[in-house]
């Protein structure tokens, strides 16, 4: 199963992931926590992006990709994956799918975890990490009084909180978001990959509506199908001009096949009926002139037509 996590920082992606590491035993792939390796690395990814990241702004593409390129290439990932954090724009989106396709394997699903931002404020703010397996818990998850430790071993060091899960870099991070990471979730529905989940409950029930929506049968793609007339709509109510040429058009060509058909649906029994009237009065004359003997307007008798 190839996943995506869309959200928010702070929707709970990280901690959603590693859920479905236990459950589906995938690999969770964290462009946050690749980042913040190579950063404590010093590598030349990791130089490249720690100014950014200080910033809560996004390292650039070229670095991004360059590490997702790196770490799909792992044999892990051969039974699918989770990636949570990436892409986070439409450039990393397409990128993603480019490298998909020439692989044969596919996104699976998307899901997209929903918290309003009040909530995800609090949240940040009681955030901390391992800095040796990353795991994520939150003071505010903790027994009043207790020291929060990480549970995967007992040597792994203190929790600590992020540097850039401070106010100003959070509310920097969730502008972001808003520009460049949110149009993703159209993008994604119009391919028909979207599910939607609520991430306003305990750790748990969010795992259950993830895992239940990654259960169901993709959504479909009508979205986005309902969008587009929307659109084409507004356009013509801006150009005034436009829509007067185009009802006129319109208007026109609708107007030559109501008429055409009716004409000739009425015609067809009115030449049918004057031409047999005709043949009649025709007929008539002619047994009258051959009773009579008098000869046509072409001067001949009867014999003579003969
Ligand atoms: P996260 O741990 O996912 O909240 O990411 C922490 C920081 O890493 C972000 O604020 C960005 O500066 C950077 N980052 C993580 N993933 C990406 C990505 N896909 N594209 C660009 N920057 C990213």
């Amino acid at each position: 199963m190839r996943i995506v996590l869309l959200g928010a920082p702070g929707s709970g992606k990280g901690t959603q992931a590693q859920r479905l590491v236990e459950r589906f035993g995938l690999p969770q792939i964290s462009t946050g926590d690749l980042l913040r390796s190579a950063v404590a690395r010093g590598t030349a990814y990791g130089l490249q992006a720690k100014a950014a990241m200080d910033a809560g702004r996004l390292v650039s593409d070229d670095v991004v990709l360059g590490i997702i390129h790196d770490r799909l290439a792992e044999t892990d990932t051969m039974r699918g994956y989770v990636l949570d954090g990436f892409p986070r724009n439409l450039v990393q989106a397409r990128a993603l799918a480019a490298m998909l396709r020439q692989i044969g394997k596919p996104l699976d699903a998307v899901v997209l975890i929903e918290v309003p931002y009040s909530v995800i404020v609090k949240r940040i703010a009681g955030r901390r990490s391992c800095p040796k397996c990353a795991a994520v818990y939150n003071i505010h998850d903790a027994a009043p009084g207790a020291t929060l430790r990480c549970r995967n071993g007992a040597d792994h060091p203190p929790l600590i909180q992020r540097p850039d899960d401070n106010e100003a870099t959070v509310s920097k991070r969730l502008e972001v978001y808003e520009k460049s990471t949110r149009p993703l979730v159209d993008h994604y529905a119009g391919q028909g990959l979207l599910r939607r989940i609520d991430g306003d409950a305990p750790t748990d029930v969010v795992t259950q509506r993830l895992v239940g929506a990654l259960l169901q049968p993709a959504p479909g793609r009508g979205k986005v199908q309902k969008a587009k007339p929307k659109a084409k709509a507004k356009t013509k109510a801006k150009t005034k001009a436009k829509t007067k040429v185009k009802s006129k058009a319109k208007v026109k060509t609708k107007a030559k096949p109501k008429k055409k058909p009716a004409t000739k649906s009425r015609a067809k029994p009115k030449k049918k009926a004057k031409v047999s009237v005709k043949s009649q009065r025709t007929k008539k004359k002619a047994a009258s002139r051959a009773s009579s003997g008098r000869k046509d307007a072409t001067g001949r008798g009867r014999r003579a037509r003969r």
